[in-house]
């Protein structure tokens, strides 16, 4: 039966697959929900269309952070296995009636008539599908009215869930019965009501054979994890259990909660072509094939072989460096340790902050706004205009009940997307338009000595010291470092800004703001940055409508930015708003900042409205000196 309906709920259409859904989460369809297969289970078979995306860069960080699970190597970069029209044209090709793989799950399901409880596998519910093209019409009846109309089974929303992302069935029927078994019945029959009420939960399990109930609420909360048995390890997606079940204690979570599945992603910009470090990357990558090139002769001789012809694409000597530099740096390093992470930002901050903006490709066009008034030169000291850009984003993980964090990834581990690697993981990209402005250094340098030691950003910081040991796992034996990834002081002042700005574009010039994303370039160990990249990147728009890019221009940047500043003095939760602070118990990571007045929608934000503080854009309680903003455009 398990073959039969997922050949007919086999796909979901992909074109939030990225962020809002994926490998490993849970899609609501009409009647039942479904959970996103691993990689092992999708197929390109067949499917027309170029579905490769070409962004050697995100490939090498894709690369990099894939050899947490052993070195599994991605050669390419795939959009979604999708054809345009695909649900409504005959079949075709194999990979169409395919789409992106589901399974129904969970996998419990309820009779909307007569509340009985059980398994899609036990046989209780008949699976119909009229039409196989819609798998969203397909649905699971119940045939307990005998010869009249039968009732919808829809999922039972219950599932466990823990922090190493594992998720499993809700155990109902050992739930029930206290953990033993039934007294009446071997493989008893379940009802599930529904009391309904103000309560978030009031849900009765019931045995039909032993009569014994229980409230779903004995399973919720702290006091409700010690009524659950351990995690399974259960990898729904991957098909796999963990050997020797998990260590982490299994949450109740109903489907279609946010913190069902986060997805981690990287992304990269297409930026012109620079020679140097498109060799410096290609060696990196086929290290084993081209670390005999040591010589022009044999640079020559290698790039005469049929399968090594595309190396003429390169200059000898180019190659030939790249290889010493890599050898020099490997015969420092004994082991082949892999590097941290790859740093995306820093290439972007060099081509977007370059002193003449680079060569215009259809993938990347940089102009300087040249009439910028003094009153916006007080505080950038570059406005530009990114006519044309491209951004590829790769899917490389997921995790389930803490989103997760880029530099403390210890918080919530990481789940894989594949048993075996493909080599590949799935992708998107998008094309756009941006803003890109840059904070003058040395206003911004002056800032950062300024509040550094005040009791504003020491209560940042201590906050964020907080929140990364309370949601420390358990797991950590060794050092753990509380401040490792704080963004550092000028972040919080830029990030503000961005969302100011962001704001006050999508009410001037009718955007959603969902449709916008910002990449911030802050301070790194290595290098000064001080940059802000608001751009369009919504999967599902037409891309560059030119719209975004004139708002750079004089006179409309100056009203904007004035009116972002003077927006960000107030909140409709002033003062309360005005005067948050993280203090000690609590531990969330923005101070003068909520919905109202400064968050933007997930899928713009970077950092999930986190570090986020107007005192740094505006004077709140009378402290200017904690204030970014020069005076001329605070009038
Ligand atoms: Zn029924
Ligand atoms: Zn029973
Ligand atoms: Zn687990
Ligand atoms: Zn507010
Ligand atoms: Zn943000």
């Amino acid at each position: 039966m398990t073959s039969y309906y997922n050949r007919r709920v086999g796909s979901v259409r992909p074109s939030h697959l990225m962020f809002t859904a994926g490998i490993g989460s849970l899609v609501d369809l009409p009647n039942f929900s479904v959970l996103v297969k691993g990689l092992d289970s999708w197929t390109y078979e067949g499917l027309p269309g170029d579905y490769v995306i070409d962004e050697p860069r995100l490939r090498t960080a894709v690369n990099r952070s894939l050899q947490l699970y052993g070195n599994a190597q991605v050669t390419e970069l795939r959009s979604a296995p999708w054809a345009e029209g695909a649900d409504t044209r005959p079949k075709d090709w194999p990979a169409q009636g395919v789409g992106v793989p589901v399974t129904p799950f969970p996998q419990w399901l309820r009779c909307t008539a007569c509340n009985v409880l059980a398994a899609v596998d036990s046989d209780t519910f008949e699976f119909r599908n009229g039409n196989p093209r819609a798998p969203h019409e397909a649905k699971f009846i119940h045939d307990c009215r005998r010869g009249r109309l039968k009732p919808l089974a829809v999922a039972a929303r219950f599932t466990l869930a823990c922090t190493d992302g594992h998720l499993d069935e809700f155990p109902y029927i050992p739930f029930v019965h206290h953990g033993n078994p039934c007294t009446k019945a071997p493989r008893p029959q379940l009802r599930m009501r529904d009391h309904g009420g103000n309560q978030a939960a009031n849900v009765t399990i019931q045995c039909i054979s032993c009569k014994k109930k229980r409230n779903i609420r004995d399973a919720m909360g702290e006091r409700g994890a010690a009524n659950l048995p351990r995690c399974r390890g259960r990898h729904p997606h991957l098909g796999t259990y963990a050997d020797g079940g998990c260590e982490q204690e299994a949450t109740l979570m109903v489907a279609g909660a946010s913190n069902q599945w986060f997805p981690v992603t990287l992304s990269a910009l297409a930026l012109p072509p620079n020679r140097t470090a498109d060799v410096v990357r290609l060696v990196e990558e086929r290290w084993e094939e081209l670390k005999a090139i040591t010589t022009r002769e044999l640079y020559d001789a290698i790039s005469s072989l049929p399968q090594y012809r595309y190396l003429k694409e390169y200059e000898a000597q180019d190659l030939i460096d790249a290889v010493a530099a890599r050898k020099a740096a490997l015969d420092g390093r004994p082991s082949e340790a892999p590097a941290g992470p790859v740093d995306l930002l820093s290439p972007e901050w060099a081509v977007l902050s370059a002193p003449r903006p680079p060569q215009a490709t259809s993938d990347f066009t940089l102009v300087e706004v040249d009439d910028v008034p003094p009153a916006v030169t007080g505080l950038f000291s570059h406005v530009r205009q990114v006519e044309r850009l491209r951004e590829a984003r790769a899917l490389v993980a997921f995790t389930r009940l803490d989103a997760p964090d880029r530099e403390s990834p210890e918080i919530a581990e990481e789940v894989r997307l594949f048993r075996s690697s493909p080599g590949w993981v799935p992708a998107s990209e998008v094309r756009g338009e941006g803003i890109f402005l840059r904070v003058r250094q040395d206003l911004l340098a002056d800032w950062v000595a300024r509040v550094e030691k005040t009791p504003v950003l020491a209560a940042h910081r201590e906050a964020f010291a907080r929140f990364r040991t309370n949601r420390k796992s358990d797991r950590i034996t060794g050092e753990f470092e509380p401040m490792a990834g704080w963004p550092g002081e000028a972040y919080l002042a830029l990030h503000t800004l961005s969302h100011a700005l962001i704001r006050t574009i999508a009410l001037e010039c009718g955007y959603s703001s969902a449709s916008l994303a910002e990449r911030i370039y802050a301070d790194t160990a290595e290098e000064r940055r001080s940059g802000i990249l608001i751009y369009t990147a919504a999967p599902d728009s037409e891309g560059t409508l030119g719209g975004l890019v004139t708002l750079a221009e004089s006179p409309d940047f100056e009203r904007i930015l004035r009116r972002a500043l003077r927006d960000a003095a107030h909140c409709s939760s002033d003062p309360l708003c005005a005067e948050r602070l993280p203090k000690y118990p609590a531990d969330y990571l923005h101070g003068a900042a909520c919905h109202v007045c400064m968050f933007v929608s997930e899928t713009t934000c970077e950092r999930g409205n986190r570090f986020l503080d107007r005192r740094f854009l505006v004077p709140l309680e009378d402290d200017s000196d904690l204030v970014l903003t020069p005076a001329g455009l605070l009038a």
